[in-house]
């Protein structure tokens, strides 16, 4: 069975707590077995412990972290990257993702025992759309992972060939995919699929097996099965 779930940022936006028990729970359908957990490394270390028993339920786990800092260095990035690892092996995590545009020093990573990996990014970013552009920074950094983000992919190419070209040039160094319909909307570009219908989409990953973490904006609790189904269907 392919590694597919959500990630708790499907659930951003104004007055949603995405760390509480309930919407971790909200995630775990019976096809689910995979969960991306967005978090704020400075944030309170006790709650995201409280959560450690829901991510047990889950067989794969990855982090992103959040793109607030700079992630230039100094005793801020010290406690940062200190209280990733903890929490990275507590809850048994595989990867951690990064927006690579925000990180100013990539050297600090180096010392801290994690699966680090970075996504191609939107358009709106300075940088890290195009295969060269993502592959020089993968080549500088060579125990660097990458996340291959389809809706960043069709963004910048709805014809999807970029996103073949970084399948064939980097198929070992994908290590997971991130999942969601394009759409441009003012509260989100993460549309659902089983509303944007953008079969082509979904069907890009069956080419290449890693874990899928589904991204699109989740905004009634209905939306969570549907999604889920419709993605599913056109996986098997
Ligand atoms: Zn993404």
């Amino acid at each position: 069975m392919r590694i597919i779930g959500f990630t708790n940022g499907c659930f951003h936006g104004k007055n949603r707590n995405i760390f509480s028990v309930a919407a971790l729970n909200k995630l775990k359908l019976k096809g689910t077995n995979a969960l991306e957990l967005s978090f704020d490394p400075l944030a309170d270390q006790t709650k995201l412990r409280a959560l450690l028993p829901e991510l047990k339920k889950f067989k794969y786990i990855s982090l992103h972290m959040s793109s607030r800092y700079d992630y230039s260095g100094g005793k801020i990035m010290t406690k940062i990257l200190k209280n990733t690892l903890a929490f990275y092996q507590l809850c048994g995590a595989q990867l951690v993702v990064l927006h690579p545009d925000v990180v100013k020093n990539w050297q600090i990573f180096q010392k801290y025992p994690i699966n680090w990996a970075v996504e191609n990014m939107d358009s709106n970013k300075i940088d890290f759309q195009t295969v060269s552009s993502v592959g020089r920074l993968l080549a500088q950094w060579p125990k660097l992972k990458m996340v291959l983000d389809l809706n960043h992919c069709y963004e910048n190419d709805p014809t999807l060939k970029l996103a073949n070209d970084f399948i064939k040039r980097f198929k070992n160094k994908i290590k997971e995919i991130h999942l969601s319909g394009h759409q441009n909307s003012k509260k989100t570009h993460h549309g659902l699929l089983y509303q944007t219908k953008q079969k082509q989409i979904v069907l890009t990953c069956r080419k290449i097996k890693v874990p899928i973490i589904i991204e699109s904006y989740l905004e009634h609790d209905s939306d969570i099965e549907k999604e889920f189904n419709y993605i599913n269907k056109l996986l098997n």
